[in-house]
C-alpha cells in the first residue's frame, strides 16, 4: 500500500470561530500583509525597508504555490534555476532583514469598513492602517465522483509534495496547461508512466514544455477526453474517462491522479469587503489599489492572466511602494 503524506496547496484561510482572542491592545501596524507568497513577501520587503511597521501573516505554507514547485527556471537572477521553497525562504529572510514581522497565522476574518482595518486570526485581532491582500490562488478540482473521497489517498494537486510516493507507479495527470505538463514532467522522475488526459487534441502549455513532454518516453497522452470518475478501493486504481468526440468511455488504470485544471482565487474572506470580478478575483486599479482606500492587492489573487512568480513579485513591489505613499500622504494630511 502506498504511504501517503499529502501536503496540498489548498491552504486558503477558512472563516471560522475566532478562538482565544489575545487582542493586541492599542497596537496599530502601518501595514498588515495577508499572504506569505512572493507577492506578499515582496510587498513586505518594500514597506519594511521604508521603515514602516509591517506585519505579514503567512498562513501555514510560506511561499504558497511557489513552495510546491520543485525548480523555478524562469525567475530572473537564477540562471541555473532555484527551488521554490528556497526562493520563498530567501524572500522571507530579505523581508525580515528590513524589519517585517512574520506570523505563520491564517486569517479567518477581516473588517475593512473600519479605520484602522481589522484582521483576525484564531488567536489575535490585529489592526492596520493599510492592508495588502496577497492570498494567491488555489488549485481547482474536477468535481467528479471519487475525487473528494480519494483526495490524499491517490488524488493530489501537488506533484512536488506527493510525487515521491509514486516511484515506479503509473499516474494520470489531468489538464493540458503549463502546470499539467510541468508537473507531469516532474512526475516522470518517479513514476514509470505518466498519462496526460486532456479534454482537447492539443496542449495549451507553452512550446518549451510541449517539446519536453513529447520527447519524454515516460509520457503518453489521451486526447479529447475528460475524467468522469476516479476509481479505487482503499486507494486509487484508475480513472473512468469519456472521449468527448465519440462519447465512448474507458478505464485507465493508475495508482495516482494529479489534477491541474487551473486555479481559483483565495478571496472568500474578502467577498463582501472589496470589489471582485465575475470570477472572484480582486479588482485593482493603478498602483494595485482595490475599491477600498488603503487596501491593496497583489499577485494571483487579483490577476488570472500571467501567474508568473516575477509578475506576482512585481505587483507586490508596486503594492509596497503604494502603501508607503498612502501612509506618507495620510501623515502629511494629519500634520496639516
Ligand atoms: P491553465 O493554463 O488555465 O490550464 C488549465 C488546463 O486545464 C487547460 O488545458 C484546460 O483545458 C484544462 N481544464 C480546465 N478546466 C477543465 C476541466 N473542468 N476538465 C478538464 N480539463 C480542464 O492553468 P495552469 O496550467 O495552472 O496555468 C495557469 C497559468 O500559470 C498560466 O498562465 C501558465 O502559463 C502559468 N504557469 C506557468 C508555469 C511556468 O512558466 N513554469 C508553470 C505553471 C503555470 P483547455 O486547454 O481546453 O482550456
Amino acid at each position: 500500500m502506498l504511504d501517503f503524506n499529502v501536503t496540498t496547496r489548498e491552504q486558503e484561510a477558512q472563516p471560522g470561530a475566532d478562538g482565544g482572542d489575545a487582542e493586541q491592545e492599542g497596537h496599530v501596524y502601518d501595514t498588515i500583509i495577508v499572504g506569505g507568497a512572493p507577492a506578499g513577501l515582496t510587498a513586505a520587503i518594500y514597506t519594511g525597508r521604508a521603515g514602516f511597521d509591517t506585519l505579514l501573516l503567512t498562513g501555514p505554507l510560506l511561499g504558497g504555490q511557489v513552495a510546491t514547485t520543485s525548480v523555478v527556471e524562469n525567475y530572473p537572477g537564477f540562471p541555473e534555476g532555484v527551488g521554490g521553497a528556497e526562493l520563498a525562504q530567501r524572500l522571507q529572510r530579505q523581508a525580515e532583514r528590513f524589519g517585517a514581522k512574520m506570523m505563520t497565522e491564517s486569517v479567518n476574518g477581516v473588517d475593512l469598513s473600519v479605520s484602522p482595518f481589522i484582521v483576525r486570526t484564531r488567536s489575535h485581532t490585529y489592526r492596520g492602517r493599510t492592508v495588502v491582500i496577497a492570498t494567491g490562488a488555489f488549485p481547482r478540482r474536477l468535481g467528479v465522483p471519487g475525487e473528494a473521497e480519494f483526495f490524499g489517498r491517490g488524488v493530489s494537486t501537488c506533484a512536488t509534495c506527493d510525487g515521491f510516493f509514486y516511484k515506479d507507479k503509473r499516474v494520470v495527470v489531468v489538464g493540458g496547461g503549463d502546470s499539467a505538463i510541468d508537473e507531469g514532467l516532474f512526475l516522470t522522475k518517479f513514476a514509470r508512466e505518466v498519462v496526460v488526459v486532456h479534454r482537447r487534441d492539443e496542449l495549451r502549455a507553452t512550446k518549451v514544455y510541449q517539446e519536453r513532454a513529447f520527447a519524454n518516453p515516460k509520457m503518453s497522452f489521451v486526447w479529447d477526453s475528460v475524467v468522469e470518475e476516479i476509481l479505487g478501493q482503499e486507494t486509487v486504481t484508475g480513472v473512468r474517462v469519456r472521449n468527448v468526440k465519440t462519447g465512448e468511455t474507458s478505464v485507465i488504470e493508475a495508482d495516482g491522479v494529479f489534477v491541474y485544471i487551473g486555479t481559483r482565487p483565495g478571496t472568500k474572506l474578502f467577498a463582501d469587503q472589496v470589489e471582485l470580478d465575475d470570477e472572484g478575483y480582486i479588482i485593482t486599479g493603478k498602483g494595485q489599489h482595490t475599491s477600498v482606500p488603503g487596501v491593496l492587492a497583489a499577485g494571483d489573487v487579483q490577476s488570472p492572466d500571467f501567474r508568473q512568480i516575477v509578475v506576482a513579485a512585481g505587483s507586490g513591489a508596486v503594492a509596497g511602494i503604494e502603501v508607503c505613499r498612502f501612509l506618507d500622504e495620510q501623515a502629511a494630511r494629519q500634520a496639516a
